[in-house]
């Protein structure tokens, strides 16, 4: 996300840095052309939801949900 989501109200109060590919909802990740800044294409869809999904999975872990 660009830095302007952090100043969004539900970023306000916590004390982390959000993860890559996190939206500026806690918790919600974007992967492929959906992503901001996304460069459409394929592979790169198919390789950043392998990061999403190992990114959440992390999430899950870290806030204990
Ligand atoms: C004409 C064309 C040619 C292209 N050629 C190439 C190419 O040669 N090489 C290349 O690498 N890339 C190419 N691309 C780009 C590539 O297709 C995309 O980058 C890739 O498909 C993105 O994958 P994605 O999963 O992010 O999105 P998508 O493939 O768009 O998948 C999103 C899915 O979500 C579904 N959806 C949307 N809203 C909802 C909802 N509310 N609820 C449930 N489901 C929903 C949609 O129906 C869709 O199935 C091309 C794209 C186009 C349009």
């Amino acid at each position: 996300m660009d830095g302007s989501a952090l100043e969004g109200e539900a970023w306000q109060g916590l004390s982390r840095e959000p993860y890559l590919l996190e939206t500026g909802l806690p918790g919600v990740f974007a992967a492929g052309d959906v992503r901001s800044g996304s460069i459409k294409r394929v592979a790169s869809a198919v390789g950043e939801g392998s990061m999403a999904v190992r990114l959440v999975h992390q999430y899950l872990a870290d806030t204990g949900v």
